[in-house]
């Protein structure tokens, strides 16, 4: 593009630069012109600025953040059309790669790159320059006569005389006098005051003495010889990019195993990430870190405060040596000396980020590691398929743990046939399964129940009409909520008081309640055990580690004797005293049209069954099952997880489907439903041809509308090798898209609904 030559600021311009400004607003990427949000802003000459500094600037009319990516001479912009940098953060400048990183991720994911940049300003707090606090204390110089002071003014002098230096608030609090008095007694020269930044800034030497110190004093726990080998295995190839798949039966000390790791970065002055799946970030794992290292990590996930946030944001962005153990949005901290990063439980699907900027933080933790040139270990009792194929074809270093830790033995797991043992109707718990739990309940052994299926029903069924009750703005079935007593849209979030009234024929009596959720396992087992102290775990009820915690302590001090949970209770947690799981439909999952259904399944039971007899006494597992021969069942039986990994890469092999090729979803959306069905007909016709790669519709998706928006889909399906982005960068590059429809791209989707 050409520009006029009086448009440019010359060299030796002697007032202006121009700083190039990326600020955290998605800029509609209408075809993905400037995705990246980027904007010139002048800075007088002599202004101390630099690339990474985070700035306050004008941009439409509102005050927002931005971070300058460059600083230039020239500028396609007319001079006087440009505005100037507000303010400049005093916080330490964003290091160049973390940068590169959000870079890196918005070419990933294709989200617009300030929608990239705000997971990285995610705490306002931080780079606001605080207004500065003074503490008063008496003036070294002054001089008094005391018998010609105030009341009020001698008592400050009092109170100062005795004292350390305090704030204005404090002392009108403490001594009863007005803000008023403090001020004149300042003015006159009898106080005098010091600023004091909210945090003094300590040196990283300091915090690292404090940090080996804790580590000195904390509890000596012992590797176990397989634990302590594959840490040294790891070790030699400590501070470079190396991707680690530590791959330990489910209680066999992975996390001891990468702490070792952590511990040693730490004490070399280094900034360590452990990311969890967000819902096993609870104060029990925070125990077991605060028992090896002696201090309390940083926390970080969506439910912290802002002054947490704020803390934690600004250390980090300093440099300072500290852990930061977070869910996936703790990646988008501004570390700067990172060394270790551990992604647990890899193959949790919580790890997948679906709204906004849709990532794998699994895969996004990788490279990040790969620009931080550090460590990486994924650890998993149950690999997801695309990491193992990873580490089959060389690319990951494989570390084994096949022992459970201590006395622990893997459980016994066994299949109940509900062919041959149907519940009765309108029951969930067969006739084995109930004398198990007898017996278990009777050597005063705990148990959980285990059903993914939130809310008390699934379906709610009129008897007049017929009609199932549904979500009026989705193509989802309402669910049946009975401590609440909502009806509950899953896809949406909606919910209704429920009444027993068909809303399609006005009939009142006639639903019918079908299928079980916890809610109504939970009736069931009140009446079959009623001395039974029962607990239920799900989201409903717990939806943060806050409100978590409680019931996981009871639990654990054995005040609970039977559990019943929805996947919430396969992550992580490490129950002493329970010995007995039973998974009570062991086939959900298994069929449906999802890529990853048995992947998910079988881990999903691995972890469950996991959870049983994780201390001397060895666990049992009943899984309830009419399909007692389905492979992935089989294997979690006799325990053959290669052959049944095997078995479904095969299966994906011949499917030409992940992990040996790569998918993208395209969703578009709108309310409108002719707009949106024209638009992707033009699309439609406008498919690259491209070699070996195959883009699949416009099909409708499988939940057709999701709030009154009528969503349409395109699968792309490519070699891992093609530049998948870049192929739709250029197809849609040449039709314009009405403002009215919705565009949302998922590489490497997980959810196919
Ligand atoms: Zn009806
Ligand atoms: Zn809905």
């Amino acid at each position: 593009m050409a520009y006029l030559r009086d448009n440019l600021v010359k060299k030796n311009d002697p007032l202006f630069l121009i700083a190039k400004v990326r600020v955290s607003v998605p800029i509609s990427s209408q075809n993905f012109q400037n995705g990246k949000s980027e904007f010139d802003y002048l800075v007088s000459k002599g202004t101390q600025i630099q690339i990474g500094n985070i700035v306050e600037v004008s941009f439409r009319n509102r005050t927002i953040w931005g971070v300058v990516y460059s600083l230039e001479y020239e500028t396609r912009i007319k001079h006087s059309k440009l505005k100037q940098i507000l303010s400049i953060s005093g916080v330490s400048p964003i290091k160049l790669c973390n940068l590169e990183f959000l870079e890196k991720v918005s070419e990933w994911t294709m989200a617009p790159f300030g929608q990239v940049l705000r997971a990285l300003l995610s705490a306002p707090n931080a780079y606001k320059d605080e207004t500065p606090i003074f503490y008063y204390s008496l003036s070294s110089a002054a001089q008094f006569e005391m018998e010609k002071l105030s009341k009020a003014r001698k008592k400050v002098i009092n109170w100062c005389m005795q004292k350390p230096p305090v704030s204005i608030n404090t002392l009108c609090k403490e001594i009863g006098v007005s803000r008023n008095t403090i001020n004149s007694m300042f003015q006159e020269g009898q106080l005098e005051r010091v600023q004091n930044s909210l945090k003094p800034k300590e040196d990283t030497q300091t915090i690292l003495k404090h940090l080996k110190t804790a580590i000195g004093a904390a509890s000596k726990l012992n590797l176990s010889t397989e634990q302590q080998q594959a840490a040294d295995q790891i070790i030699v190839h400590e501070n470079k990019f190396n991707i680690v798949l530590l791959d330990g039966v489910t209680g066999s000390g992975k996390t001891e195993v990468y702490f070792e790791l952590v511990k040693r970065q730490i004490l070399s002055g280094n900034q360590c990430l452990i990311l969890l799946p967000e819902i096993a970030l609870t104060a029990g794992w925070v125990d077991r870190f605060n028992r090896w290292f002696g201090f309390t990590p940083y926390i970080w996930h969506s439910g912290i405060t802002a002054s947490k946030k704020k803390i934690i944001w600004r250390d980090i962005n300093e440099g300072y040596p500290g852990v930061v153990v977070g869910a996936r949005s703790a990646l988008f901290l501004p570390f700067s000396s990172l060394s270790v990063i551990v992604v647990d439980e890899e193959h949790d699907v919580g790890y997948k980020q679906e709204e906004q900027v849709i990532y794998n933080a699994r895969d996004m933790a990788i490279l990040r590691a790969k620009l931080a040139e550090c460590n990486i270990i994924l650890a998993s009792a149950t690999p997801s398929l695309e990491s193992w194929t990873n580490m089959l074809s060389g690319r990951y270093q494989h570390i084994t743990l096949t022992n459970r830790y201590g006395l622990a033995t893997m459980p016994d797991i066994q299949t109940i046939d509900l062919t041959k043992n149907k519940p009765l109707f309108g029951k969930w718990i067969s006739e084995p399964l109930i004398s198990n739990i007898k017996e278990k309940l009777n050597s005063k052994q705990q148990v959980l129940l285990y059903l993914n299926r939130r809310g008390y029903a699934p379906i709610s069924v009129c008897n007049g009409c017929g009609m199932k009750q549904s979500c009026h703005q989705c193509d989802s079935l309402l669910v049946t909520h009975r401590l609440s007593n909502l009806l509950r849209c899953h896809q949406c979030g909606v919910a209704r008081p429920f009444e027993n009234k068909c809303q399609s024929c006005g009939q009142t009596d006639t639903i019918q309640l079908v299928g079980p959720g916890v809610e109504r396992l939970a009736e069931e087992v009140y009446e079959l055990f009623p001395d039974a102290r029962v607990t239920i775990l799900s989201s409903d009820t717990l939806s943060n580690p806050k409100q978590i915690e409680p019931t996981i302590q009871s639990i654990e001090k054995g005040e609970v004797d039977i559990i019943i949970g929805t996947q919430m209770v396969s992550k992580g947690h490490h129950f002493p005293k329970l010995t007995c799981v039973a998974v009570i439909d062991g086939d959900f999952g298994l069929s449906g049209g999802d890529l990853r259904a048995g992947e998910r399944t079988f881990q999903m039971l691995t972890q469950v069954a996991g959870r049983s007899g994780r201390e001397n006494q060895r666990g049992t597992v009943f899984i309830q099952t009419s399909e007692p021969f389905h492979p992935v069942l089989q294997a979690l039986k006799t325990q053959k997880r290669d052959n049944y990994f095997k078995l479904e890469l095969e299966m994906r092999d011949s499917a030409n489907m992940p992990p040996y090729r790569r998918l993208a979803a395209i969703i578009y959306s709108s309310i409108d439903e002719t707009a949106i069905t024209t638009y992707v007909k033009k699309l439609a016709n406008l498919k690259p041809q491209f070699e070996d790669v195959y883009i699949h519709g416009p099909a409708p998706a499988p939940i057709y509308k999701i709030k009154g928006r009528h969503r349409f889909r395109f699968l792309v399906n490519a070699p891992k090798k093609v530049n998948m982005q870049k192929i739709i960068h250029g197809w849609h590059s040449s039709l314009v898209m009405p403002a009215i429809i919705r565009r949302q791209i998922d590489i490497d989707p997980y959810n196919f609904m």
